[in-house]
């Protein structure tokens, strides 16, 4: 079979023929890959600068964002036959008995870092034509978002900062609104989302539909595809060309929550400043080497101590992520189809994929496709 892989030896991307995985395990199956949406991490993977082959291997196959059709199942499957469509998460368990997180199947908390990340880090990913899993790694897809459904690992970043947003509004007693109990419970709160690359927007997406008044700042200047999309649901972009930070936060009043989803250090930590009293400050960015910028700690740990601040890190999700995704993704499929549809730039076949993840980004999500009819 068919398959993209990064040889980190050579330094090349190419496509190669493989052995076809089977199932060794009675509670694994077999999947037919249809979409695998490409990012920034595959650039750095095919860059050099991050991924690991596993153990005993020349290559990495690439692939992490993917959408798959069960094909075969082994005996001890109980969740899915033949024909499901599926979305697999991306980490594995670390294998140390001590660690809580993976023993308690929460391996995107894993304390240890031995974990492995499909089509990342010691693990192959799902560029490729057949591909095996464990059903506790799958999570069932509705047909009808056979279309999106490529879009559910991204979209699971902006799902687990909003879980535990969610939460801390629960219980931090200033945010507590009994009047609107359930769903909504952004309302009235205000959200900026920095930067507009896919997990910005899928960020702004989940902002919008939790109720929260949401701004999306970034360097790009409108019209744009990204800022139109924007508008179309219903946030406000603002661009660093034409507001400040301290500008765009006068406009926006308290700012209660940023997710940040641009991976460059001196934007966030600018951003900190203008992040409001009892505000959350989501950091969802890697950035890579930097210049170095001086700071004011002082000032810094003095505001966040006196408005009652929290900052976050996020990386990676977990299944339960994964399955609110795939129920936003519908939500905004109803709500917004026509930016949903443009959030998928293109699908290209397989011998595409190395020009793609190393060129610049025509659109805002490259899909790769094994799925001819999937045009
Ligand atoms: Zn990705
Ligand atoms: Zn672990």
């Amino acid at each position: 079979m068919k398959a993209v892989a990064v040889f980190p030896g050579s330094r090349e991307t190419k496509v190669v023929d493989t052995e076809e995985p089977r199932i060794t395990e009675p509670d694994q199956v077999t999947l037919r890959v249809l979409d695998v949406g490409i990012c920034g991490t595959d650039w750095e993977i095919c860059t050099f600068e991050y991924g690991t082959p596993p153990p005993g291997d020349d290559h990495l196959v690439l692939g992490h964002e993917a959408l798959a059709e069960v094909v075969t199942a082994g005996s001890a499957v109980e969740r899915f036959e033949p024909g499901d469509l599926v979305v697999p998460t991306v980490r594995r368990p670390c294998p140390h008995p001590g660690c809580l997180a993976c023993r308690s199947g929460h391996q995107d908390y894993c304390y240890t870092g031995d974990f492995s990340e499909r089509g990342i880090k010691e693990a192959h990913g799902y560029m490729a034509e057949s591909v095996v899993d464990h059903e506790r790694d799958l999570v069932l897809v509705q047909p009808d978002l056979r279309d999106v459904a490529v879009l559910t690992e991204p979209l699971t970043i902006a799902e687990k900062a909003l879980g535990q947003i969610l939460w801390m509004m629960r219980h931090r007693p200033p945010w507590l609104d009994p009047r609107t109990p359930g769903e909504e419970r952004g309302r009235g709160l205000s959200a900026l989302v920095l930067g507009i690359g896919p997990v910005g927007l899928l960020g702004a997406m989940t902002m919008v539909s939790a109720g929260f008044t949401t701004y999306v700042y970034s360097r790009e200047l409108p019209p744009h595809p990204r800022t139109d999309l924007v508008g179309a649901i219903g946030a406000t972009y603002v661009s660093t060309r034409n507001e400040t930070f301290a500008e765009l936060a006068e406009r926006i009043g308290n700012v209660d929550v940023i997710y940040e989803a641009v991976g460059h250090s001196h934007f966030a930590l600018e951003a900190l400043e203008v992040l409001g009293t009892n505000g959350i400050y989501v950091l969802t960015g890697v950035p890579g080497l930097q210049a170095f910028v001086e700071a004011d700690p002082a000032r810094l740990m003095r505001t966040m101590v006196l408005k009652n601040q929290v900052l976050l890190g996020t990386v990676n999700a977990g299944a339960d992520d994964f399955a609110a995704a795939l129920r936003n993704l519908d939500l905004f499929r109803r709500r917004w189809p026509e930016a949903v549809r443009t959030l998928i730039a293109g699908r290209h076949p397989l011998e595409r994929a190395a020009g793609l993840v190393l060129g610049r980004p025509a659109g805002i999500k490259t899909v790769i496709s094994f799925d001819s009819a999937g045009g």
